[in-house]
């Protein structure tokens, strides 16, 4: 029976409680397909701190790097926010994301069926969206120098290298060959040297992938046409801090942020994480909706272990959980049937995992 190591970072505030959920899934999906999980449990973020005095612990990278494939909940929380900020949990973060070199952040935006009234579209504008937005995660303006401060000056840059943009690209052509075959690179080409040499790029790679169309749009059009008529993009392939501020965006054509799975891919070990953060405000109250983190665990499925039955029903599984109208707080006012606990949705979605 194959057997795949799993890192556990559960984290701050709701972290415990979805990744809990998910395990539940996991487990449940495993047993029906003929694999085994073993779990290391890793701490990250102001749990880690308030025990080693250090968000990122050296044995959390060693933990992710001996796994397969990390699943990590969500970080940070007021009682640390006052810390230096390399000792925040947000630091610890950004650091790990650098140490694991995930440059590849995968973000669908899938618009459910069932929550087609959750959006703040109208509903013939978001039925059947299903976007993925692939971001460049570790360069770009959020890394580049140089960069600093003085009482009247700020300053930052943004830097791409080809070898960057190549291998961002090449991630975006192939998960599009794996979906409708169209690309769409955002970019600010019009006025950035660094977005020409993007543009350039992207264009030489889009050469190896013929089956793939390629088109580029602006970035301040892209943000227009997203909320205009969104079921046009199929692939949105973006650098740092464009990517940052359209999946957001993608993200709430969709309903609850409590939905929305991510993956960080690379060349070693991939993380699989939901969009949101650590939702203090709720934390503890056995209210956050779990299907987020379900759904990220389902991503690590399919893009890090290959097992794509198993992906399959899990996603048919919270699908199934949402048409017969289970219903986590977030989502209480949509064609509730029953409004359930974090852990109630978390077993509704392994019992049908598992038929
Ligand atoms: P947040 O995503 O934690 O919460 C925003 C709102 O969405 C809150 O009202 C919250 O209750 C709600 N929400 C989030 N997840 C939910 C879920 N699964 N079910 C139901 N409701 C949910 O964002 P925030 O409040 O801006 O940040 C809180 C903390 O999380 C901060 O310390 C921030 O730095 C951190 N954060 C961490 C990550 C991460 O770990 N990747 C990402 C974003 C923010």
């Amino acid at each position: 029976m194959k057997n795949y190591k799993i890192a556990l970072i559960k984290g701050d505030g709701i972290g415990p409680e979805i990744i809990d959920e998910a395990v539940k899934v996991l487990d449940a999906v495993s047993s029906c397909c003929g694999f085994h999980f073993e779990y290391e449990e890793a701490l990250m973020g102001g749990c880690a701190y308030d025990i080693t005095g250090d968000p990122l612990p050296q044995e959390t990278i060693s933990a992710s790097l001996r796994s397969d494939a990390v699943l990590f909940g969500a970080i940070g929380g007021e009682k640390w926010d006052s810390l230096p900020r390399e000792k925040r949990p947000e630091s610890g973060l950004l650091r790990f994301r650098k140490e694991l070199g995930v440059y590849a952040n995968l973000r669908p935006a899938v618009v459910y069926e069932e929550l087609i009234n959750a959006s703040s579209l109208k509903p013939e504008i978001i039925k059947g969206v299903d976007i993925m937005v692939v971001r460049e995660l570790i360069g770009g303006i959020y890394f580049g120098e140089p960069k600093g401060r003085t009482d009247d000056k700020g300053w930052n840059t943004m830097v791409y290298t080809r070898m960057e943009i190549e291998r961002i690209a090449h991630q975006a052509f192939r998960i599009a060959q794996k979906r409708s075959k169209r690309v769409c690179s955002i970019d600010k080409a019009n006025v950035l040297d660094v977005s020409q040499l993007w543009r350039d790029v992207v264009t030489e790679i889009s050469e190896q992938y013929p089956d793939v169309e390629l088109s580029h749009m602006y970035v301040d059009n892209a943000a227009m046409q997203l909320v205009l008529n969104p079921k046009q993009f199929d692939v949105m392939l973006t650098g740092n801090i464009f990517g940052d501020i359209l999946s957001d965006e993608a993200s709430m054509l969709c309903g609850s942020i409590g939905l929305l799975p991510s993956a960080s891919v690379g060349e070693k070990i991939g993380v699989y994480e939901p969009i949101h953060g650590s939702a203090p405000d709720i934390a503890g109250q056995g209210i956050a909706n779990p299907i987020a983190t379900i759904s990220s665990a389902s991503m690590m499925l399919r893009y890090a272990l290959g097992e794509n039955v198993a992906a399959d029903k899990i996603d048919s599984a919270i699908k199934r959980a949402l048409k017969e109208g289970y219903r986590t707080k977030d989502l209480a006012q949509y064609d509730a049937k029953e409004v359930c606990s974090t852990s109630e949705m978390g077993s509704i979605i392994a019992n049908y995992t598992a038929k």
